[in-house]
């Protein structure tokens, strides 16, 4: 079962963009995952095809209609959930793209200018995702990292499955540090523990460093998993 990603956009020509390469990218190109970026402008009504109009009760900037939103969304929706990238959103966790990592079809809208009509997130039951607590010109930026956390936790994607297991959030805590060739670098020595072959002390070891890396530099993840 592959996950099909529907995006609705001005912007059809950024996508896949990043994850057309590396991991994301091979997915695509097996099959795992698929998109379909879609011009929002396509459903627009008159010959200028606008997509926007300025804000009732005034205010800066343009607000992205409901009708030619509305008419791109039911012209494209397959089922699932609809998600708007909306800095007004739930936060973008491990825990929510694992959720959405069993979804059959995402049909995702990226906002542009002051954001969408408040009326079509009523409309059509649409959740609310954002990747942070900042401000970003479009949500194609974001749907783009979105996808990414997501695409990366479907069967068949990362060669080694246990390779997602020990990453960071995953266990409400910050990964270990890693270390590889050479064994010095610059007088650096990489800890004795990882060369010693003792699995268990290993583990031991990346678990201790597990905790105390989230006590100091995120403490707020030991106080959301007590
Ligand atoms: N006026 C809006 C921000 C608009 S930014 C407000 O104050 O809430 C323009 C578009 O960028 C938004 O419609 C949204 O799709 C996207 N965007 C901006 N910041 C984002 C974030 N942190 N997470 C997800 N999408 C974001």
């Amino acid at each position: 079962m592959a996950l099909n990603v529907k995006i609705l956009t001005i912007f059809p020509e950024i996508f896949p963009g990043f994850l057309g390469y590396s991991l994301t990218g091979r997915a695509l190109e097996k099959g795992i995952w698929t998109i379909d970026a879609v011009n929002i402008r396509d459903y627009a009504f008159d010959k200028h095809a606008s997509v926007d109009d300025t804000p009732c009760g005034g205010g800066a900037g343009m607000i992205m209609r409901p009708d030619v939103l509305g008419n791109a969304i039911e012209h494209n929706y397959k089922g699932g959930k609809i998600i708007y990238m909306s800095p007004k959103g739930s936060p973008l966790t491990q825990a929510k793209a694992h959720e959405l990592s069993q979804c059959e079809n995402l049909t995702v809208i990226c906002g542009r200018f002051e954001g969408i009509d408040e009326r079509v997130i009523e409309e059509y039951g649409i959740e609310e995702i954002s990747i942070g607590d900042y401000i970003l010109t479009g949500g194609e930026q974001a749907a783009m990292i979105m996808i990414d956390s997501v695409v990366r936790l479907l069967p068949g994607v990362l060669g080694n499955s246990l390779s997602t297991e020990n990453e960071s959030f995953e266990k409400g805590l910050l990964e270990y540090p890693q270390y590889t060739r050479p064994i010095e670098w610059k007088g650096r020595k990489v800890p004795e523990i990882l060369l010693s072959g003792h699995h268990e002390k290993i583990a031991a070891w990346q678990k201790e460093q597990s905790l105390k890396i989230t006590k100091e530099k995120r403490p707020d993840l030991l106080e959301k998993s007590s």
